[in-house]
This record gives structure tokens, C-alpha cells and sequence, in this order.
């Protein structure tokens, strides 16, 4: 039989009534600053960030793009303002950012408080104790893929491809708050030749590495749930990191891309933009 697809339109879908009610209840309005650097991806996402925000009352304040020669203080000074005006709830900052931003510095000067990427440092060392305040909105979007299947994870055998700050990592760490045994894989794996037996024997697989079709239906073991986070433009079409059709073929539950995790995750940044304003408003430090 087919595997069930995760659908990510019908999730994002039924969180954004949910944060609907959230926010009647709240009363108030939060603002959530962007940033962004006019690359056409970004201006396509920071449209479509923009329709979902207004649609749940939630203002942006987006000044122009940067051009791509902006200077690392110019962003700071932006970061700063923000980082100390009541009236920005949250930062969000486009990626990708030009060669000389760098990303885990940019990330380390949003006061953790309005991180609605739920990456900063303060952030990721929270999730290492399982105390995160402001998750990271991609591997909280994985995560609710899962949860939908109604598949208790304890004991399960999870396998997440690729380890890096903004997916693997955060990912991983929420996988085994769950007692998933996870395996992290990653270039070395994949140079160790050992990728397809790890993903062979996973119950969950999570595939984040930006390779078109790169995991091989053929490998998913039969039954597992497997959650494709990847993008990749191939031919002008939108494909994962998963060998899709072949796939579905064997899993028992999978996201495909489009329409997967992309939309769940532009949902939890307005879920963690509420969750800043929370803070700000009487939360904890
Ligand atoms: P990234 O920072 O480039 O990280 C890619 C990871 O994959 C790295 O850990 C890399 O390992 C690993 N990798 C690369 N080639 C590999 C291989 N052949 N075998 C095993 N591991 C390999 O990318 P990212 O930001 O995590 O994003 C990954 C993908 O997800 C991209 O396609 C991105 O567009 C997409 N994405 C989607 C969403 C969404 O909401 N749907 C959100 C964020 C990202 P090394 O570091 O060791 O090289």
C-alpha cells in the first residue's frame, strides 16, 4: 500500500486556527521585524511570510532589502534598534545572506527573547537541556509531521540525515527528548559509505542535506515514517532530498516537497513570534 501522505498545507492549516484563537485571546497585535536581501527566493517566501502574518493579525515590519553589499554593522545596527523597541515582538533574518554576514553571528546578537528562529545561541543551549523557550521553527515543523502520525516515538529507531544548526541539529535534539534512539548522519557517513545501511534501519527517517533525491526509495525500510525537509530546484520543478515516488512505495507515512514541512515551518515562526510577545509580556526570562 501507498504511503500516507503528511500533508503540510492541512497541518499548517489546522495550527494556524489554532494560533488564531491564541491571538483573540491575547488581545494585542505582535510585530515581527524581517530582514532580507532581495535574492528571489527570498522575496517569494517574505511574500508568502507576509500573506500568513496578515491573515492572523500579525504586523511586519520589513524595511527594504538590504543590497547584497551590506555591511555586517549596517545589520547590527538594524539588530540593535529592534533588540531594544518594545514594539518588535521578533527577528526573523532571510537566509541566504550574502558572503560576509555571517549567519551564527547574526543569530547570536537577537536577543534570545525575540529569536523566533529558535536558533541563537541561548536558544540551542536551552534545547541541549530540554528547556527550550522559542524552538527552532523548521525542526518544530519536522516534528509535528511526526507527531500527526499518531506513531509514539519512544524506542524507535529515528535517523536524521545532515547536522546543521538551523535543521540536524535542533531535530535530533527533539528526537531523543523523545527516546528515539537517533543516529546523526552526515558527510562522514556518506564518505564511510554507511548512509544506506543507517537509513536502511530507521523507523523515522528525517532527511535534511540539499541533494535532489539523494536518499534512494529503495533504502526506506517498509513502514517508516520518513519527513523530507529538503528544496531543491531541479529542472524548474521543486523536489526533496528523497527519491519521492520510489518512496512512497515502501514508507507508511511521508512529506512530500512541496507542500511538507515548508509550509508547517512558515506557520511556527508566527507561532514563536506569539510565543516572543509571551515572553516580553510577564514570561520568564
Ligand atoms: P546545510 O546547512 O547546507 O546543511 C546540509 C547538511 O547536509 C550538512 O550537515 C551536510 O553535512 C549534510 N550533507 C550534505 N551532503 C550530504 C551527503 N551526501 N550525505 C550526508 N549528509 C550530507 O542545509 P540546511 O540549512 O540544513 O538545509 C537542508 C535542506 O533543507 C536544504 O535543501 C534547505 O533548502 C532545506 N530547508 C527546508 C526548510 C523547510 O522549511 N522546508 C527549512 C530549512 C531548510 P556537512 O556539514 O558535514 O557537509
Amino acid at each position: 500500500m501507498p504511503a500516507q501522505l503528511l500533508d503540510g498545507r492541512a497541518t499548517a492549516s489546522r495550527i494556524k486556527q489554532e494560533l488564531k484563537a491564541g491571538l483573540a485571546k491575547l488581545g494585542q497585535r505582535p510585530t515581527l521585524g524581517v530582514l532580507h536581501f532581495g535574492t528571489p527566493a527570498s522575496v517569494l517566501y517574505q511574500r508568502a511570510q507576509a500573506a500568513i502574518a496578515a491573515d492572523l493579525g500579525i504586523r511586519i515590519e520589513a524595511p527594504g532589502p538590504f543590497p547584497e553589499t551590506v555591511q555586517p554593522a549596517e545589520v547590527e545596527r538594524v539588530i540593535q534598534k529592534w533588540n531594544s523597541a518594545a514594539g518588535i515582538h521578533g527577528i526573523f533574518v532571510h537566509q541566504p545572506m550574502p558572503p560576509q554576514l555571517d549567519p551564527q553571528w547574526i543569530s547570536s546578537l537577537i536577543d534570545p527573547r525575540k529569536d523566533v528562529e529558535g536558533i541563537s545561541p541561548q536558544n540551542s543551549a536551552r534545547r541541549f537541556f530540554a528547556k527550550a523557550r522559542i524552538g527552532s521553527c523548521t525542526a518544530l515543523a519536522v516534528m509535528e509531521l511526526i507527531e500527526s502520525t499518531g506513531v509514539a516515538l519512544e524506542g524507535k529507531d529515528a535517523v536524521v540525515v545532515g547536522h546543521s544548526e538551523i535543521v540536524g541539529r535542533p531535530v535530533s535534539m527533539l528526537l531523543l527528548d523523545r527516546l528515539a534512539t537517533t543516529t546523526i548522519c552526515h558527510v562522514g557517513t556518506a564518505k564511510a559509505g554507511r548512509l544506506e545501511e543507517h537509513v536502511r534501519r530507521a523507523d523515522v527517517l528525517v532527511v535534511a542535506i540539499g541533494r535532489p533525491q539523494f536518499i534512494k526509495g529503495a533504502w526506506i525500510k517498509p513502514g517508516a515514517i520518513v519527513i523530507d525537509v529538503g528544496i531543491n530546484v531541479v529542472g524548474g520543478k521543486v523536489v526533496g532530498d528523497v527519491e519521492f515516488e520510489a518512496a512512497k512505495g515502501r514508507a507508511a507515512f511521508i512529506s512530500p516537497v512541496p507542500g511538507g514541512v515548508g509550509p508547517v515551518t512558515v506557520m511556527m515562526v508566527m507561532k514563536n513570534t506569539i510565543e516572543a510577545f509571551k515572553l516580553q509580556h510577564g514570561g520568564a526570562a
